[in-house]
């Protein structure tokens, strides 16, 4: 028998049908023994689809051996989802409020990924240039709605930040699993159990000890994908900052960790957010310290790395925001974290609208 919950999404599915393609799906690990209950959205092919880049949106939350009740609960997280999303795509399509915002921010984030461009192409005749591939743009959404965020991924960003694993968990469900999140705020060691069950968790990038690694491998389930994670580096020796001191034991026994002790973590390179002073005075043209610090301790890192394991890693690096992300690639910046500049102010946290 179906489930209450799994008809409503059949039937969502198909009074989409003009929209929407139905198709089956047997999620991975899903007991053959049970019926296919599940359904999943697939864009349809028509040309003015806003979701015609999209992949098929998956139900994510299914695990084998679920109880009915289990089951029923998950068929209606992913009604809600479904019905979540086709209300933002609704929205899109017809507002023309929310049109003139999504033109706004395309525009806003083309303009970033123009001085992106200009700045890792001067940043390639620098001696200091440490990668090759070009830097990558995470748009940091924290405290702003969910339809932002689609009407970029559906102009083709795929990397978004955020900062609390609160918003971000339910932000995550509603929006395309094609997303590829970040999580960028303090990592709360009570969190970490709810952080490390999204699915598209691609990189948290405030790991601030071995300890919160160890926990954050530990509750990576089994059949989802490695998280990349980046150790965060206190550069400016700030103690409003978080971060492992430059140089310090602490810093190497987190890497040695990541890399030894945590099969479900990669670990992808460093992280700073470094001094306002110093952000203000790069923008008048003088290079930012912290970014020259969090350069140094990967190279100090690698170069341990293959002294103790005989391998040669290369360290990634986060940094780089709104004021300071051209002065970041010059220096060798792998992502940089753009929030203000794309979505404009942020609200207070308390009269933030995220869905
Ligand atoms: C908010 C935030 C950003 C983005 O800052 P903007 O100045 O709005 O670009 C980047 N990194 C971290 C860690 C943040 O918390």
């Amino acid at each position: 028998m179906r489930s209450t919950a799994a008809l409503r999404l059949r039937n969502l599915v198909s009074s989409r049908a003009h929209r929407y393609k139905l198709v089956a799906i047997r999620p991975r690990r899903y007991s053959t023994r049970r019926p296919h209950i599940l359904t999943g959205l697939r864009p349809s092919i028509h040309p003015f689809s806003p979701l015609k880049n999209l992949d098929t949106l998956q139900p994510h939350t299914y695990r084998s051996k679920m109880s009915d009740t289990e089951l029923d609960a998950a068929a209606a997280a992913e009604v809600y989802a479904a019905e979540a999303l086709a209300g933002l795509q609704a929205t899109l399509l017809n507002d023309t409020e929310t049109q003139s915002r999504a033109r706004e921010l395309t525009q806003n984030i083309h303009e970033i990924k123009e001085r992106m461009t200009a700045a890792a192409a001067s940043a390639t005749a620098a001696s200091s240039k440490r990668s090759n591939e070009g830097p990558l743009l995470i748009a940091v959404s924290k405290l702003k709605p969910a339809i932002d965020i689609l009407a970029l991924h559906i102009d083709g960003q795929e990397h978004f930040g955020e900062n609390y694993v609160q918003e971000l968990s339910k932000k995550q469900p509603i929006l395309p699993n094609t997303i590829h999140w970040h999580f960028i705020g303090s990592l709360q060691s009570s969190a970490i159990s709810k952080l490390a069950r999204l699915p598209n968790l691609y990189a948290v990038h405030s790991v601030d000890s071995a300890k919160k690694a160890v926990a954050l491998n530990r509750l990576r389930p089994d059949n989802l994908p490695p998280v990349r994670v980046f150790i965060q580096v206190n550069t400016s020796g700030e103690d409003s900052k978080s971060g492992l001191a430059p140089s310090s034991e602490d810093l190497y026994t987190a890497v040695a960790t990541i890399r030894k002790e945590c099969p479900k973590l990669i670990l992808e390179g460093l992280m700073t957010i470094g001094a306002i002073a110093r952000s203000q005075a790069a923008k008048e043209g003088e290079e930012n310290e912290d970014f020259i610090t969090l350069v140094n301790v990967a190279e100090e890192l690698e170069a341990r790395i293959e002294k103790d394991d005989g391998e040669k890693v290369t360290l990634k690096l986060s940094m780089g925001m709104s004021d300071d992300f051209e002065n970041a690639i010059a220096l060798g910046a792998d992502y940089v974290r753009v929030g203000s500049s794309i979505f404009g102010a942020r609200p207070a946290k308390a009269d933030a609208t995220i869905l």
